[in-house]
């Protein structure tokens, strides 16, 4: 498809550690005409409207003077943002899908009825032959606490909340869903933290959420359950401080945390984490973005823009997600 006279309008894309050519070759069926290509393939770099990433290299935006718009094939943008050649006067767009909802929603689940049914502790027992009877409190009378009621929070959410769970929010903004008392900002955290048995974290990696996961927040949560609180990160390794985790597990001021991200991924063999029988590590699986509802989703958005029609799910600069 050829626009103003002797000027393309292409999409690029520049995804790394993923089948980058299968990704291709959906879009081009998607997108009929409209040309897209990879790296490595023959095209002026001022023909280029729109790049979709992934992982991108230092010279990902060179060239690209023409650019629409960035296309985030993750949901969180922390890793972009940080990228010292991003155009800050190009919009980006991030990827909102329900199909990658549902499944953090479903790791989510896992690990909140595995902690608070017990079920580690029981394994335990079965390994030593042990018939000790421990009985949780209700789910309703369990106070799973999310930070981050965004559009995975929300989800998960919806979903505790029909298996009978007590549920409290904290974000940015004070936000009311019903069902979930909400707390914001950082004058309320503590209150949160206070009546939070299950501590959820689905934030976005920011300047404020940085290591957030640390000693002192574990210390103020709800002492209710059996064992002592629980932290699930299905977010950013950068949340949590791994050295206060360890600390805490072993001290008691933690039962049990479930991990699915790290500061350092792979998760380094000599990470302590591996060996304290509480933690429960996932090597980063919890939600993976689906080429289908990606292309999908993404070569909508493309034909809108180049209709007329505004960007939607837009990055704030500003706040950093
Ligand atoms: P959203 O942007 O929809 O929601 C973010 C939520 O966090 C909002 O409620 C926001 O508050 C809140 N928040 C942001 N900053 C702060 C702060 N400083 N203090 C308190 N609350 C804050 O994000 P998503 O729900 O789509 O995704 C969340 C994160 O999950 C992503 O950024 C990504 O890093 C991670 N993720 C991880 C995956 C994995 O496999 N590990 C897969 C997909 C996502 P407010 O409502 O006021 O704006």
């Amino acid at each position: 498809m050829v626009f103003e006279g002797t000027i393309h309008h292409m999409l690029l894309l520049h995804l790394s550690d993923v089948d980058e050519a299968n990704w291709a070759l959906k879009f081009r069926e998607a997108l009929g005409d409209y040309p897209v290509v990879r790296r490595g393939d023959d095209f002026d770099p001022a023909d280029i409207r729109y790049i979709f990433v992934w992982k991108p290299k230092p010279d990902a935006f060179d060239g690209l003077t023409n650019l629409k718009a960035v296309l985030s094939l993750g949901a969180g943008v922390d890793a972009l943002l940080r990228h010292p050649k991003l155009p800050r006067d190009v919009p980006m767009v991030r990827f909102i899908d329900e199909d990658l909802s549902q499944k953090m929603t479903d790791y989510v689940v896992a690990q909140v009825t595995m902690h608070h049914r017990l079920f580690t502790r029981y394994q335990a027992d079965q390994k030593a032959r042990r018939w000790v009877q421990l009985y949780p409190p209700a789910a309703s009378e369990s106070v799973v606490g999310i930070m981050g009621m965004g559009v995975l929070g929300q989800h998960a959410a919806e979903r505790l909340k029909a298996l009978g769970f007590t549920l409290r929010s904290w974000s940015r903004s004070p936000r009311s869903v019903e069902g979930v008392e909400g707390f914001a900002g950082e004058a309320q955290f503590d209150a949160f933290l206070g009546g939070t048995d299950i501590l959820v974290n689905l934030l976005p990696l920011t300047p404020e959420t940085q290591g957030i996961l640390n000693y002192e927040t574990f210390s103020k949560l709800r002492r209710k359950l059996d064992g002592g609180p629980v932290v699930v990160n299905g977010a950013r390794g950068g949340h949590q401080k791994e050295a206060d985790i360890a600390r805490a597990l072993r001290d008691g001021t933690l039962g049990a945390a479930s991990l699915d991200v790290f500061e350092v991924e792979p998760l380094p063999a000599e990470s302590p984490l591996w060996d304290i029988p509480n933690c429960y590590i996932t090597p980063h699986i919890a939600a993976i973005s689906n080429e289908r509802t990606g292309v999908s989703y993404f070569s909508r958005i493309l034909k809108d823009h180049e209709a007329g029609k505004q960007l939607v799910n837009v990055v704030d600069f500003s706040r950093g997600y």
